[in-house]
């Protein structure tokens, strides 16, 4: 299969600019060579003057993007879902795949090995891959929208030249914040680094860490000066092969059950000074500002997820099923829950693109990422539900994906803030607005 990013890069390689389906007059102030380009690129374009599109139309290369990585998804991961949910195991032939395919480094420019696309064409790959698994849609998110994100974010240009290239050619990443003891508190983490005469030493361990069985770059959240409080969080990135790393238990889950989660623990892991990612203390902001941008993938995963079971029960429902002599899709009973389901997906994804849209166009999108990842689970979770139910006893069995949606959904309200927090987030901005 010819790769989805090869194929698409005369496109976003193209010296126009095309918003709104519209190509923008001239004299506009772009200054891009590249039509989709990656978010500081994205910036100098000025949207202010551009008529107002629906949120949810896409550019040639980011609906290019949507519609290969679906047919991709289809064809090469479908027929293995049933299997690597049931084996609990990412097939590593997949993995190698979505690198083949340019999708682990859509965001990174092409000097690194990247794809040098827009944050929303990640945004449509996530979901499209979700529509068939989630699993593996959160391998993809996890290591485009925090870990090669925070490294072109927040590391230097050596940096770049050290983690990109091995993450856009076949070294799959893993984002280390959570512990035993800190999960929605997340800056009370306990793991330490102590500096040593040429690097850091850490000591501590993670806990629930997606990737960890696939990953050969680890960014790790450890505390460097505990007596500054969250102002001694610093990130480091730890290779694989690192003495003193290991994965100490790979949990077993109720849903997403082939992505891979784990404890790791770091017992005098030593570590070169070249693997600070930034600046000392400065992990705390890193985290914030990289899970504000990630909940957006979350919430398209959600989004693809909902869309898949939908799909999925409502072929059976107008096409298989029949009871009373007629098709059960054909019920009035059916069809308002059918209309009413696809009617909130849309609106998750509108919550979605919206936020992905104000992320690239350097507005504030902490409150819609918050709205979207919110919404967008809770959708996921409803749908896969009734999916199950339109479904009778097939959808409760163990041979089509729909009991697998339903359980992968669950996630949702979990990873990247609990819908809590989400809420908690999205209050606290509101209250500030509207106090006197
Ligand atoms: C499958 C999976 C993959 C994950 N992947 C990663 C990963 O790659 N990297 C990583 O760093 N972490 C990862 N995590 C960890 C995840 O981010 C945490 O589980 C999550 O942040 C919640 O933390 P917790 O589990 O400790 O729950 P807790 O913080 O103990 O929360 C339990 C409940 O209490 C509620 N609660 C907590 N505090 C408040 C409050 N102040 N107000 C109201 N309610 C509150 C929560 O909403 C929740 O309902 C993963 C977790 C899972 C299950």
């Amino acid at each position: 299969m010819a790769s989805i990013i090869r194929s698409l890069r005369p496109l976003s390689r193209a010296p126009t600019v095309r918003l709104a389906g519209k190509r923008l007059a001239a004299g506009r102030p772009v200054q891009s060579a590249y039509a989709f380009s990656t978010t500081p690129r994205r910036r100098e374009v000025d949207i202010s003057e551009l008529t107002p599109t629906p949120i949810t139309h896409l550019s040639e290369t980011e609906s290019l993007m949507a519609d290969s990585v679906s047919k991709f998804a289809a064809e090469q991961i479908g027929p293995k879902v049933r299997d690597m949910d049931e084996a609990e195991h990412m097939d590593p032939k997949v993995v190698e795949q979505l690198f083949e395919q340019g999708l682990m480094g859509i965001e990174v420019p092409e000097e690194f090995g990247g794809a040098g696309m827009n944050f929303t064409a990640a945004i449509v790959a996530i979901e499209e891959l979700a529509r068939v698994d989630p699993s593996v849609s959160v391998l993809v998110d996890v290591h485009n929208t925090l870990v090669n994100t925070a490294i072109l974010t927040h590391g230097d240009a050596q940096s770049h030249r050290t983690w990109l290239p091995k993450l856009t050619s076949g070294t799959v990443g893993s984002f280390c914040l959570s512990e035993p003891a800190s999960g929605s508190d997340a800056f009370a983490l306990q793991t330490k680094a102590e500096k040593t005469a040429d690097g850091y030493k850490i000591n501590g361990s993670k806990m629930w860490i997606t990737n960890s069985m696939e990953a050969g770059i680890f960014i790790v959240f450890a505390n460097i000066d505990p007596s500054k409080g969250y102002r001694g969080i610093t990130a480091f990135i730890v290779e694989k092969d690192t003495p003193g790393f290991s994965i100490a238990k790979k949990e077993k889950k109720l849903g997403i059950r082939a992505s891979s989660t784990c404890v790791l623990n770091f017992d005098d892991c030593v570590i070169p000074k070249s693997n600070l990612l930034g600046k000392e203390g400065q992990g705390y902001k890193y985290a914030i500002s990289t899970l504000n941008e990630g909940r957006i993938g979350i919430a398209a995963q959600m989004t693809g997820l909902a869309l898949g079971a939908w799909e999925n029960a409502v072929r059976y429902v107008w096409n298989d099923r029949r009871q009373f002599g007629d098709l059960i899709g054909n019920f009035q009973g059916m069809q308002h829950q059918i209309a009413q389901a696809y009617t909130e997906i849309a609106a998750a994804r509108a919550l979605v693109y919206n936020a992905a849209r104000k992320k690239e166009a350097g507005q504030d999108f902490v409150q819609d990422a918050a709205m979207a990842k919110l919404f967008a689970s809770q959708v996921a979770g409803r749908v896969s539900s009734s999916a199950v139910e339109w479904m009778g006893g097939m959808g409760f069995v163990r041979e089509g994906i729909a009991e697998k949606m339903y359980r992968d959904s669950k996630i949702g309200a979990i990873y990247e803030g609990t819908s809590n927090i989400q809420l908690q987030t999205i209050a606290k901005i509101l209250q500030k607005k509207y106090t006197n």
